[in-house]
């Protein structure tokens, strides 16, 4: 499904998270990897192929967000990124939940590290990273200022906000997050599960905030 013009949502069934594809170029998380091959076939159906996919940006390390990046970097010979606070974890597979999925933690290695202020690149957008813990001590949100598009990973969703009771997990954190969010001009909100919020999304995250 095209949330945005060039950026495209093959949406997690189950437990999986979204995976977004943004101008054929980059994806953002690759779900428990359970449903890798339909994925593939929709890339390819779309007309993208594996060898413009350049990186694999992971929002956090956790299992559903991140079991599928060897597969698909196997596929597309990409690097995979990730925020420095959940490289460990990621690489070790340590606290990434795999076994609340009923899978077996696996080690991966990080190509390239993230931090407050990295900016991912395609042909049509620049997004920055901006680091927003709590859920995990390495989440990020993805924003894209000209285009007003947030990728919130597990921070923040259409209707809520992010669990706080896994390893590293932090609600004043979160909190603090959110905040910083609330002051961004967003338009289109693109969450690590559920629907995207498409227009009016500044409005939404600052309501969703209003709550907690
Ligand atoms: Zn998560």
């Amino acid at each position: 499904m095209q949330v945005h013009k060039n950026i495209f949502l093959f949406d997690g069934v189950g437990y999986d998270s979204n995976i977004y594809l943004i101008d054929g170029e980059v994806l953002v998380d690759t779900g428990t990897g359970a449903f890798f091959s339909e994925t593939k076939d929709e890339i390819m159906k779309l007309g993208f192929g594996p060898r413009k996919i350049k990186l694999i940006v992971n929002t956090h390390c956790h299992f559903d967000h991140t079991g599928a990046d060897k597969k698909f970097r196997d596929w597309t010979k990409a690097k995979i990124a990730i925020h420095k606070k959940d490289k460990a974890w990621l690489e070790s597979g340590r606290n990434t939940l795999a076994e609340s999925f009923n899978e077996q933690a696996r080690s991966i290695t990080v190509d390239q590290v993230l931090e407050r202020g990295s900016k991912i690149k395609t042909k049509n957008f620049t997004f920055e990273v901006i680091h927003t813990p709590g859920h995990t001590p390495g989440s990020i949100c993805l924003y894209e200022k000209n285009h007003g598009i947030l990728i919130s990973g597990d921070t923040i969703f259409s209707d809520g906000i992010g669990r706080t009771d896994y390893p590293g997990g932090s609600k004043r954190d979160l909190l603090f997050s959110i905040k910083k969010l609330t002051r961004l001009k967003v338009k289109t909100l693109l969450p690590g599960h559920g629907m995207p919020k498409i227009g009016g999304a500044s409005l939404l995250i600052k309501q969703i905030y209003a709550i907690q």
